[in-house]
């Protein structure tokens, strides 16, 4: 109702909405000056091929996860401001950031690891994508093949064939795509048709009830089955135990992403990790 009133009769309303809206209105104020006062960071966690065990050489890459530290409320959840970013079209300005920021880390690394970094469904409607991934890959460096850009389903939900036909013209860049979270909301086998994505992520939902129940079982099997068959690389996402890594191991699924396999920090605690990696790899295998 407050929506609907003119700009100067809203704080006659003010005192009856509730506690919640307020909280939300103040946030949507903090998180547009979050980015100049330098509050959002980024966190970055491995992702390995898939085996019994996995050590330093199975290491293909990285996640970007964006992180808020609010000065007075400190950690804030992407569940919650990403969301927030997206109804306010925050997101387009704050994306631009995080794929700035994830392509001059990235290119910064003594070894050519990937980059995966999360896209958001507003992203894809608002702004010239395609053009912004494009001039950041020339301004970075990055050779574009580094990259990985993880979509939810939610794009193509919006609008399927425009979703499509972005997804074609970012990957004619030579960038990759992966479908985030497959199996969760409504991930439909059209969306795997109808667009060649270079790595499908299992959500971790599945992943957790890998020992506690068949069904997981058998859909994870499943899902990796039909990886391999579209020829998709599969990862499971929220990796926790080793029991879970040897399942998904022996399944044959390619790759894993989760605590157990390494916690998303900041870079500066995966820098050896890098180092090592960087050390161990042939020089030949370092071109681009
Ligand atoms: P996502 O892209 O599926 O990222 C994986 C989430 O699972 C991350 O949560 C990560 O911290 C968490 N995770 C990883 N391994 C494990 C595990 O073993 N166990 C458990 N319980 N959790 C694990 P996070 O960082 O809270 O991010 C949540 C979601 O917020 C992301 O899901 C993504 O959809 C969104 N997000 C994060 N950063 C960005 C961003 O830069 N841009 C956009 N558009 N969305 C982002
Ligand atoms: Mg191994
Ligand atoms: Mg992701
Ligand atoms: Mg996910």
């Amino acid at each position: 109702r407050a929506k609907s009133q003119s700009r100067g009769s809203i704080s006659i309303f003010e005192p009856q909405m509730d506690q919640q809206l307020r909280d939300r209105r103040v946030l949507h104020q903090d998180l547009s000056a979050a980015i100049r006062n330098g509050e959002l960071s980024l966190h970055y966690q491995p992702q390995a091929r898939a085996g019994q065990t996995v050590v330093d050489a199975d290491i293909t890459g990285f996640e970007a996860l964006a992180r808020w530290i609010h000065p007075t409320r400190g950690f804030v959840p992407p569940g919650d401001f990403i969301p927030l970013a997206e109804e306010s079209g925050l997101i387009v300005e704050m994306g631009e950031w995080i794929l700035r920021r994830a392509c001059l880390e990235a290119a910064s690394w003594p070894v050519p690891l990937q980059i995966a970094v999360n896209l958001s469904p507003a992203q894809f409607m608002h702004g010239d994508l395609v053009g912004l991934v494009h001039s950041i890959l020339l301004e970075t460096g990055l050779q574009p093949g580094r990259l990985e850009l993880e979509i939810t389903e939610g794009v193509l939900i919006e609008d399927f064939d425009r979703g499509v036909a972005l997804l074609r013209r970012l990957k004619a860049l030579g960038v990759r795509i992966s479908m985030d979270d497959f199996g969760s909301g409504y991930s439909s086998l059209t969306y795997l048709q109808a667009f060649p994505f270079d790595k499908i992520k299992i959500d971790r939902a599945f992943v957790i009830n890998l020992g506690l129940n068949p069904q997981s079982a058998a859909i994870v099997r499943a899902v990796i089955g039909l990886g391999h068959g579209l020829d998709v690389a599969i990862v499971a996402e929220g990796v926790e135990t080793h029991e879970q890594l040897c399942f998904l191991a022996s399944e044959g699924c390619d790759g894993v992403q989760g605590y157990f396999i390494g916690r998303p920090a900041p870079i500066a605690q995966y820098a050896a990790l890098v180092g090592r990696i960087a050390a161990a790899t042939p020089a030949a295998r370092m071109v681009g």
